[in-house]
């Protein structure tokens, strides 16, 4: 049977950087008088900006599936086409194969974590999976099934730096950290403007950012030049954000963020059991941008737990 004990985890840390203004929409509450339609998303307590784990998530997610041509369609763009009732809008949603990288890094719901390989129609190479393959004698007949196993991925809600913080309220005064950005939707017959204001968080502002993978026994027993690479999917996914944009209005010029000050340390179940005494290794000679831990992936000390089972 598959064994999918914890071995240890990676926890990832980088600063975000917004070479943009930065707009991740929030709740309009109430009617303040002076009140903007459009505010970014606060921490309730403290009124301060800060980015959801889901938001960078989803985003990260969905920029690795479309660089791996795994993006499907949710309904059949036909059918929306021919105006068949009960079709929906075509969308793209979350690959579900529960076999490729994507899936074992941001998981899938429990329906698609198991996949018969008899029965697969998906198209997917089984062969290529980074599930865990699980054989199972039934009958006196063997089968093959492939099991993605939990969601290796956790993304922490970021908030400001504080460096960033302090420089911000030097600026805007205290307790500011935001600007208002107002974009023209512009009659195309009498030119007349139609203002829309736009809360943003400004170029410049850094947020910390940290990531948590956690590595399996299963994963541990990948094949050698294998091992690695849901890790190296993340980054990868990480410099993808840095030519896209993240948040909303990114088509018009929002968004653009720059990871900084990447370092990565591994902490193994005893750093668990010991109350951190033990167990933990910091990962050196990684490079503090994504890029350069891309380029250098196989020349940094990642401390992954070896030996696999014999
Ligand atoms: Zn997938």
């Amino acid at each position: 049977m598959v064994d999918f004990s914890l071995q240890g985890r990676y926890i990832i840390n980088a600063k975000l950087v917004c070479e943009t203004g930065l707009h991740i929409g929030g709740a309009t509450t109430g009617f303040e008088i002076g009140g903007i339609d459009n505010p970014v998303v606060k921490d309730a307590l403290t009124e301060e900006p800060y980015i959801p784990g889901s938001s960078l998530k989803g985003k990260l997610r969905a920029l690795l599936e479309w660089s791996l041509g795994k993006n499907k369609f949710s309904k059949y763009p036909h059918h929306f086409a021919q105006g068949k009732k009960g079709s929906g809008q075509p969308t793209f949603s979350p690959c579900d194969c529960g076999q490729c990288v994507s899936c074992v890094l941001f998981g899938v719901t429990p329906d698609s974590s198991v996949r018969d390989k008899e029965n697969h129609f998906r198209g997917v190479d089984m062969e290529d999976s980074f599930a865990a393959k699980v054989v199972v004698e039934e009958d006196g007949k063997e089968r093959i099934f492939f099991y993605t196993g939990p969601t290796r991925l956790t993304v922490r809600d970021s908030f400001l730096d504080p460096e960033s913080k302090a420089e911000m309220e030097k600026l805007l005064g205290k307790g500011f950290y935001t600007e208002v950005k107002t974009e023209n939707a512009l009659d195309r017959v009498t030119a007349e403007a139609n203002p829309r204001p736009m809360e943003r968080v400004p170029k410049g502002a850094a947020f910390d950012i940290e990531m948590v993978l956690d590595v399996y026994r299963a994963d541990v027993n990948r094949a050698d030049d294998r091992k690695l690479l849901i890790l190296k999917a993340l980054f990868e996914a990480m410099h993808l954000l840095e030519d896209s944009a993240l948040g909303g209005t990114s088509s018009r010029g929002s968004g653009k963020v720059r990871f900084t000050d990447l370092s990565a340390k591994f902490r193994d179940v005893s750093y668990y059991s010991t109350g951190g005494k033990d167990g933990q290794k910091p990962v050196t000679g990684i490079p503090d941008n994504v890029a350069g831990a891309i380029e250098s992936f196989g020349d940094i000390e990642w401390n992954f737990p070896v030996p696999p089972d014999s």
